[in-house]
């Protein structure tokens, strides 16, 4: 069994594989194929949005505040139809153009009628939220 083993993995891969899957829990990143190593990327589901990304284990370690997720930290833009899906999904109309991901987006509350919801896309596609903050809180949200 150990004899076809020809790879012998060295204790720091070891080390590396186990930090890589620590860290990819951290980030909610589920991996999709075996660790690949650190340097190159490494298939995985971002669980927040069900989008598949490779993140780098070299770049990620570095990077604490980073998702991993390219889509979720606005570094690929989220295209306007995308962004008008998710806001609908939400129970949300908009009240002005799509600002960006990381930005607030003034809309209407379709729950309750309010204009005062001012919904970060990031934050609607990462928690799933509906509603305004008035809706939330009064526990119909
Ligand atoms: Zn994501
Ligand atoms: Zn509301």
């Amino acid at each position: 069994m150990t004899e076809t083993m020809q790879r012998r993995p060295t204790m720091t891969d070891r080390q590396r594989e186990r930090r890589a899957r620590a860290l990819w829990e951290k980030k909610g990143l589920e991996p999709l194929v075996p660790f690949p190593g650190s340097r190159v990327g490494w298939p995985s589901r971002h669980t927040a949005c069900g989008r598949q990304v490779a993140p780098r284990f070299d770049n990620l370690r570095y990077r604490p505040t980073s998702t991993g997720c390219e889509y979720c930290a606005g570094r690929a833009r989220i295209s306007t139809a995308e962004a008008l899906a998710t806001l609908a999904e939400a129970d949300l109309e908009p009240l002005a153009r799509y600002p960006g991901s990381q930005l607030n987006w003034s809309c209407r509350c379709l729950r309750c009628g309010s204009e005062d919801a001012e919904p970060r896309l990031s934050v609607l596609r990462t928690t799933g939220r509906r509603g305004c903050r008035g809706c939330r809180e009064s526990g119909r949200g």
